[in-house]
């Protein structure tokens, strides 16, 4: 329970900061920060919205607000609205300031929102009187303070062991990536740069874990996924797959970089001496991210070029176009329900 009378000796938002810091799971969060403004404010109404894209990510500025659902965050059984339906709500999201609508009967509805990793990821919505504007300022900082704690708790899609994003966030990260890029082809833009899913995995990992214990074989766990982090971009998507596989989704590349960094990448691996185990290698699959393609028809090309790679030699790079082009590999067949995807 909220005790305004406890913050009299704190300044109100370290007190308010504190009680936040002390929620574990989202939905208990949401619950506090609303029981805060409802204590400090009275509002006639309050909402917190969060706002996903079409595939359940983040939603992206490009996306219409048609397009970009409004999850009712204290109650998870409301009907699902679009951000369009919120007056105010689109430029909100937009510009990433508070915004003052005017309701009927003199009233107002402030729409301040929270910025998450991606840019705005949550709206708290208050109907009733003008706020002035220390209030405003007071509810900005909580939506900060909320939207990092947010962060926090949204940081479970990390790997424990390295740190990478995981395997819930791969699923997440594709299914936002394919959706950009069908949008990119629906608007029948110029590209020539392309995206890539590389499959990742360690050599005879197994005879490291054999001959050196599983404490080493995690440590090489560790310093490969910091070789990883080292030789992409920022920009560029890592992930722990599972065990000694690892993933990468280069999003905007020309196909010659791609190449170069996966390259390079697979010889610093090999150049690597890893505590105490010393020379490992890794094989890769890769393949272009087509969006007139299922994402698990993506994922089995990388995988069916790195189960190549591993089949001729290891420590190389394999990439499933190529492989087909060459005669290497069939191509796959197309499930029939995909075929119209445009
Ligand atoms: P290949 O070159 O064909 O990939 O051979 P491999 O030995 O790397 O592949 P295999 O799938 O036979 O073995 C993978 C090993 O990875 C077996 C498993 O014990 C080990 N492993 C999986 N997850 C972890 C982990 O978190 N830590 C450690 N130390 N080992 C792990
Ligand atoms: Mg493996
Ligand atoms: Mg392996």
């Amino acid at each position: 329970m909220i005790n305004l009378a406890v913050a009299e000796d704190k300044s109100l938002c370290r007190y308010l900061a504190e009680e936040l810091t002390s929620r574990r799971d989202q939905f208990s969060l949401c619950k506090c920060l609303a029981e805060i403004l409802q204590k400090l404010f009275s509002p006639e109404s309050y909402v917190l919205y969060e706002l996903k894209g079409e595939d359940g990510g983040y939603p992206r500025l490009e996306q219409a607000p048609s397009t970009i659902k409004l999850i009712n965050l204290l109650d998870p059984e409301a009907p699902t609205q679009t951000l369009d339906s919120l007056e105010g709500g689109g430029q909100a999201v937009k510009l990433g300031l508070a915004v003052e609508r005017a309701l009927p009967n003199d009233k107002k509805r402030l729409i301040q929102p929270v910025k998450g990793l991606l840019g705005v990821h949550v709206l708290i919505v208050l109907e009733g009187y003008s706020y002035r504007e220390d209030a405003r300022n007071l509810i900005g900082n909580l939506a900060t303070i909320f939207g990092n704690l947010n962060l926090l708790l949204m940081q479970s899609e990390r790997d424990a062991l390295t740190g990478l994003l995981n395997r819930q966030a791969f699923d997440r990260t594709m299914a936002q990536v394919h959706l950009d890029l069908a949008n990119i082809y629906r608007r029948q833009q110029d590209h020539d740069q392309c995206s890539f899913f590389a499959m990742l995995d360690i050599d005879h990992f197994k005879k490291v874990n054999d001959t050196y214990g599983h404490l080493h074989g995690d440590e090489v766990l560790l310093s490969f996924a910091r070789l990883m982090e080292a030789t992409f971009r920022h920009s560029d998507y890592l992930f722990r797959y599972g065990g000694e596989e690892f993933a990468v989704i280069l999003v905007n590349v020309l196909p010659k970089h791609a190449n170069a960094v996966l390259e390079r990448f697979r010889e610093r691996v090999q150049a690597n001496l890893f505590p105490q185990v010393g020379e490992v290698t890794v094989s890769l699959g890769v393949t272009e991210v087509d969006a007139s393609l299922p994402i698990s028809s993506i994922i089995e090309q990388a995988d069916r070029a790195l189960y190549y790679a591993k089949n001729h030699g290891r420590n190389s790079v394999a990439y499933y176009e190529q492989l087909v082009e060459k005669g290497e590999l069939k191509p796959m067949e197309l499930p029939e329900s995909n075929v119209d995807i445009f």
